[in-house]
Order: C-alpha cells, then sequence, then structure tokens
C-alpha cells in the first residue's frame, strides 16, 4: 500500500483531538491536520489552554504542535527527549487540509437522534453526514476515509451511496476504526491500545487501504494488536463492547437493590463474583450508574438496531441495561431525600463532582443531573456544586434543561470546595475524583483547575491499565458546619454525623 504522509482528523473533540496528537507524535513524517468547524475550539487547540483537560495530553501536543523538546515517560520513548519538527495542526480550514489529505478521519459527535423515525433510540447522523458530504466534495480521488467517530452498522455502505452520488466515477476506500480511549485516560488508552480494530471491504483495495492505516498505528502499536475485520463487524464491536461494559454496571447495581433491602453487602458480593476469572473484577462497583457520553447512546443504537432488523426480544434484553442504569440514579437520589427526613425545604445540599467521571472535565451526561432534578423537585435551600475539573459555564448548560424561574435561583456552581460545604446539611459526592477520595479536607483546598491540569504524564502511566473505580459514596444525614482543616465528609463512626455510606462510584466510559 502507499505510504501515507497526509492525515486530516475531522473533529476537534474527546476523541479527534488526543487521536490525531498520538498517531502526530509516533509518525513525525506524517502531517496531522486537526480540522473543526468551531473556531474557538480551534483556537484554545492552539493555545496553552487545550480545550479538553486529559492526563498527559498536553506534553504529547507541545511536542508535535510545537516542536518542543520534552521528556515523554512511556514505554515507546524510553525516557529520551525528543526533537521534533512540528508534524500536528489545529484549523478551521477544512478545504486546503482535505484537498492534500492521504487518510480523512470522521470523528464528529454522533449523538441519539430526538426526534421523528427512531427518536430517542436511533443515532442522529446529520453532523457525521455532513462531513462526510464534505470529504466527498473536496478529497482528491484515491482518498481512504476512516470512521472513527462510533457510528450504525452499516456506516460504511451509506457513505460509500452518499460518494458515489457526490462524486460519481470517484473511488475513495471506506475503512471503520472504532475508538476504544476512556475519557480521563485517552492518552494511556491511545498509548496502548488493547486493540486496534479496523473493518474494510474484503476486496484487494479495501485490503491495501486497511494495510495503509494499519501501517500508521504499526508505529507504536504491536502488530498482534492491529485486527482486520469486515467493516460490518467492526461498527457492531464498538457498540457491542461499550453494551457489555455497560451491562455489568447494570447487573451489580440491580444486586445493589437487593442488599439495600437484605443484610448482604454489596462491596462482598461483587469481590466474590470478580475473583472468578471468567467473570473478572473491573466495571463490578455499584454505584449511581454509568453516565458519559457514549454507554446509554450507544446500547440505544444497538437497541435500534435490533428492532429494525426484527429481533424485539434483543431490543427489550439491551434496553434493560439503560432502564436500570435510570432507576439507579432515581433510587440514590430518593435515598437522599429519606435520610433527610424527607424535608429538604430550606435545606443546602453540597455536591462534590460534577463531571461523568474523574480526571475529566467532560459534563456530558453527568450524572448530577438525575439527581439533581429530582432534589430540586423538594424545593431545597440550596444545592452547592463544586468540581474542579469543569467548567462552570459547562455545568450550567448541562443543568439548562432542568431549571425554571422557580428553580433556578437555588442552584449554585462554587470554584472553592469549602464554601460549597459551608453550612451543607448534606454533602453528596457525585464522583470518584482524587481529590474526594483522599483526605477530602487537605484535598479540597488544594485541588484546582490549575494542579489538576499539571498533572504531569508520568504520575498517571504508572497506575494500572484500568484503574480500578472504586469510591463510597458518602452522604451525611445531619447538619454540619465546617472548618478549613476538618473533613468535610465525616468518618464513619461519627457520632454528631451518624454519616451514612451509599456504596458506589460512577462508572467509567469508552
Ligand atoms: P465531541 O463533541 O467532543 O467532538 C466533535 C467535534 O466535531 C466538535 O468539536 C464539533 O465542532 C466537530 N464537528 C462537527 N461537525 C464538523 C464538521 N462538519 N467539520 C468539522 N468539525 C465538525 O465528540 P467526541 O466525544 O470526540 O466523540 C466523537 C465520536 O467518537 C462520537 O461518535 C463518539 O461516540 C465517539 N467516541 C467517543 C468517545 C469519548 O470518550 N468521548 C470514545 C470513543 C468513541
Amino acid at each position: 500500500s502507499k505510504p501515507v504522509r497526509h492525515i486530516a482528523v475531522v473533529g476537534a473533540g474527546y476523541v479527534g483531538g488526543p487521536t490525531a496528537a498520538v498517531i502526530a507524535l509516533h509518525n513525525p513524517h506524517i502531517q496531522v491536520d486537526v480540522l473543526d468547524k468551531d473556531p474557538r475550539r480551534v483556537r484554545r487547540w492552539n493555545s496553552p489552554h487545550l480545550p479538553i483537560y486529559e492526563p498527559g495530553l498536553v506534553d504529547i501536543v507541545r511536542v508535535s504542535r510545537d516542536g518542543a523538546s520534552a521528556r515523554l515517560r512511556d514505554a515507546s520513548t524510553e525516557d529520551t527527549p525528543v526533537d521534533r519538527i512540528p508534524n500536528l495542526f489545529f484549523t478551521t480550514d477544512s478545504q486546503t487540509s482535505l484537498a492534500k489529505a492521504d487518510v480523512v478521519m470522521l470523528a464528529v459527535n454522533t449523538p441519539t437522534k430526538t426526534f421523528g423515525v427512531g427518536g430517542g433510540r436511533a443515532t442522529n447522523m446529520t453532523t457525521f453526514d455532513a462531513a462526510a458530504k464534505e470529504v466527498a466534495l473536496y478529497a482528491r480521488p484515491g482518498t481512504i476515509i476512516v470512521e472513527k467517530s462510533t457510528v450504525p452498522c452499516g456506516t460504511a455502505q451509506r457513505v460509500r451511496k452518499m460518494l458515489d452520488e457526490v462524486r460519481p466515477g470517484v473511488a475513495f476506500e471506506i475503512l471503520s476504526n472504532p475508538e476504544f480511549l476512556s475519557e480521563g485516560t485517552a492518552v494511556k488508552n491511545l498509548m496502548k491500545p488493547d486493540r486496534v480494530l479496523i473493518g474494510s471491504a474484503k476486496t484487494p483495495s479495501g485490503r491495501r487501504a486497511a494495510e495503509a492505516l494499519a501501517n500508521v498505528y504499526a508505529a507504536w502499536v504491536p502488530r498482534p494488536r492491529i485486527l482486520e475485520v469486515n467493516a460490518w463487524s467492526s461498527e457492531l464491536a464498538k457498540l457491542v463492547s461499550n453494551a457489555m461494559l455497560a451491562q455489568r454496571i447494570s447487573s451489580i447495581n440491580s444486586i445493589s437493590a437487593i442488599c439495600d433491602k437484605t443484610g448482604a453487602d454489596i462491596d462482598e458480593i461483587a469481590k466474590s463474583a470478580g475473583i472468578d476469572p471468567r467473570i473478572g473484577s473491573q466495571f463490578l462497583k455499584a454505584g449511581l450508574g454509568f453516565g458519559g457520553s457514549c454507554f446509554r447512546k450507544d446500547i440505544s443504537s444497538l437497541t435500534y438496531l435490533a428492532e429494525s432488523l426484527g429481533l424485539p426480544e434483543v431490543a427489550h434484553y439491551w434496553s434493560q441495561v439503560n432502564s436500570m442504569n435510570e432507576w439507579q440514579r432515581d433510587r440514590f437520589a430518593y435515598k437522599i431525600i429519606q435520610r433527610l427526613e424527607e424535608n429538604l425545604v430550606g435545606k443546602k445540599i453540597a455536591l462534590l463532582g460534577f463531571a461523568f467521571k474523574k480526571n475529566t472535565g467532560d459534563t456530558r451526561e453527568s450524572l448530577a443531573v438525575d439527581v439533581i432534578r429530582v432534589l430540586l423537585q423538594e424545593r431545597p435551600g440550596e444545592i452547592a456544586i463544586f468540581d474542579p475539573c469543569c467548567l462552570s459555564e459547562d455545568i450550567m448548560r448541562e443543568l439548562e434543561p432542568i431549571l425554571d424561574a422557580t428553580n433556578r435561583e437555588r442552584v449554585h456552581v462554587y470554584s472553592d470546595g469549602y464554601q460549597a460545604c459551608q453550612q451543607a446539611h448534606a454533602v453528596v459526592v457525585i464522583n470518584d475524583s482524587d481529590p474526594f477520595r483522599q483526605s477530602p479536607a487537605q484535598q479540597l483546598v488544594k485541588s484546582n483547575i490549575d494542579t489538576v491540569a499539571r498533572t504531569p504524564y508520568y504520575e498517571m502511566s504508572t497506575h494500572s491499565t484500568h484503574v480500578a473505580l472504586e469510591e463510597d459514596m458518602v452522604i451525611e444525614g445531619s447538619r454540619f458546619s465546617y472548618r478549613p482543616g476538618q473533613s468535610p465528609i465525616c468518618a464513619e463512626d461519627c457520632p454528631d454525623c451518624q454519616s451514612v455510606k451509599l456504596r458506589g462510584t460512577m462508572s467509567s466510559e469508552p
């Protein structure tokens, strides 16, 4: 296959940005352009303040984007300083980049459709189709078009049809190359992926295209980890991975409800089940359920696929994973209400953590939103939110759909954890961020967006590949006022608080 010299990644989001950065890092001879139609996002990618936070990302971007000499601690660079010519560019000028690209990766957002046929389940392909059309218009003949976004099965055929309409008679090859990274560990996942999946048409030109893309990854990924499959398998495999991960969370959460009504302890159950190597211990932590922009939407997409294939039993089976997840969140919110004697009027509830999990500032599908929605119905005095990783504007945007004239002034975002907890009647830990895990009082003071953003990459890379997510949710039942130096979350045996522990954690997300 022809060597790849120029890659254009369409969509500078959570997937497009980090993926492009890691490809560029390991392929100094390839120019990687990341295109986004949002000029503000592009400006931030070109600044010292990247639009997304991922541990280690800034170091990699500095090397590939700025040509900075940097010490990167990972297996492939063995601690050696790297000196480079910049080969990573962020731009809004898609036409120029697309016209030069040997490979175009589509990494735009593919949310759930909210209207019309398949509303609430099917994937809204408007953005993806628009991006594909732009590629069809400006790409050179022979360009390899890669689906990086998570898309429904059969999208390769759909793109092929569109290309035939927009550029009849011009040959393009279409590959599926879904992304399996998890937010919060994106760099680690990209540097050492469990697998790279490349789906192609089983024709000579399809295989050649797959080989060309495989060579790009082979710059740092061991060959046996690069799996070449057919396009349908590749598209479906991504949905299945997410569905099965989410299914484990809903399974253990369903058992946590039984535990709450009996003397059984969900952590003991999870440990006992997970120790069996056939089951495994990951993704078996009961908690609030899964959040984030992928699990729910991908399960909905799988459900819709099964439905449209005339398999209602299969659709029903998987849709239960989402239903259980929603139910668990409501159950948690009602527990808080019960603990406060079913009277929240005039009371202050502090919520620590808003991002859908730790080490990310991503507020999409935050589990806190549903909890806050239920709490607001009880007309609390104040809901005080603190998350050092999130921008206040992102938090408020996420809450917008549940706010109205009567409850808007009850919700406040704090930039100081102490102030958020001051005079609170209950502190609810929503995610498993380190500041909330370790000695909360000290960490709350120290943690702010700066210290989090400065976490060097090597610190992350010393963790195990899949960080076990484990943190107990803690809510405090009785009023407590709180002074700096004193933990806002009381010990289990604190007689003043008689704090109750609700087992759980936020779950992860690929
Ligand atoms: P995102 O919303 O963070 O980023 C998408 C970007 O695409 C946005 O910046 C948007 O402005 C840009 N965009 C949209 N249309 C465009 C166009 N025509 N031209 C140029 N730019 C355009 O989304 P994301 O979280 O990065 O997800 C992208 C895809 O990857 C989705 O299909 C998602 O399911 C999948 N995915 C996400 C994750 C994750 O953890 N976020 C993991 C694996 C896969």
